[in-house]
């Protein structure tokens, strides 16, 4: 195998996916509880004990709330940014602190994490490609605006977990107070449905077998609204093979299938 993905859960309840080649397995965010993160392992024919490593993409309690513990408990290592580290106000052993910076690539066991700027209110927040064994992967969640950058890294992805977080027409007439509603249409806050289907329509290579839509809003999206507009602007990409790319949904209750390259 060359490299697979599984996303344990996606959503403002609580992110994480699992990365594996077969031999090291690795924790994306771990923003379910530590019990709630162990009980979705085992869906996955896991147990805890089988995790090698968790690397952080920002402090949000919904992508870092069961590090304390469940790292503390595997004795794991953690790969995060100092920043991002200061901000969740968590302390963890020196020995398993795995210092990162935004823009170096950085190796655990042969899995190649390449991490980038991401813009979103929070301390030096960051997507990632994964690459193994010539397979490369992007998840990229939590960002306000798809930049020049993150486009480019998603160039030749075999698989792209992408935010597609809100239907804007659904956030705007939504229950979200204004200032909360100003926050996740910022530049800085959440990627609407209409910024994904303007990146597939525009700067899609079409070279990924699965976009994973993922960290759907509960109040201000539906997944049929984002999978229509993803799907309407792939559509129009039929000459750059897109024909070849499915759509999938990342659900925040439920454990995705498991999608292998
Ligand atoms: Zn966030
Ligand atoms: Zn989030």
């Amino acid at each position: 195998m060359g490299l697979s993905i599984t996303i344990l859960g996606s959503g403002s309840s609580g992110n994480a996916a699992l990365v594996s080649d077969g031999a090291t397995r690795i924790l994306v965010d771990i923003g379910l509880s530590g019990r709630e993160t162990a009980r979705r392992l085992r869906e996955c024919g896991l147990s805890p004990q089988q995790i090698s490593a968790i690397v952080l993409s920002h402090e949000h309690g919904d992508h870092s709330r069961g590090l304390g513990p469940f790292a503390r408990d595997l004795e794991i290592p953690v790969f995060v940014t100092d920043q991002a580290l200061q901000a969740s106000g968590l302390t963890l052993d020196p020995g398993r602190r795995q210092r990162i910076d935004s823009s170096v690539p950085f190796d655990i066991n042969g899995i190649l994490f390449t991490p980038f700027a991401v813009p979103h209110d929070a301390r030096d927040p960051i997507g990632f490609t994964i690459e193994r064994n010539g397979i490369k992967a992007a998840i990229v969640v939590d960002l306000g605006c798809l930049t020049n950058l993150v486009a480019e890294r998603l160039r030749a992805c075999d698989c792209i977990v992408l935010e597609s977080n809100h239907d804007l027409r659904m956030l705007q007439v939504g229950p979200y107070p204004w200032a909360l509603k100003q926050r996740v249409m910022s530049r800085l806050g959440h990627l609407s449905n209409d910024s994904v289907a303007r990146y597939l329509a525009n700067e899609f290579d079409g070279r990924a077998r699965h976009v994973i839509l993922a960290h759907l809003s509960k109040k201000n999206n539906l997944p049929e609204l984002a999978l229509e507009s993803a799907r309407r602007a792939l559509e129009g990409r039929s000459a750059l093979r897109s024909n070849q790319t499915r759509l999938e949904l990342a659900k925040p209750d439920e454990v995705s299938r498991t999608y292998s390259y």
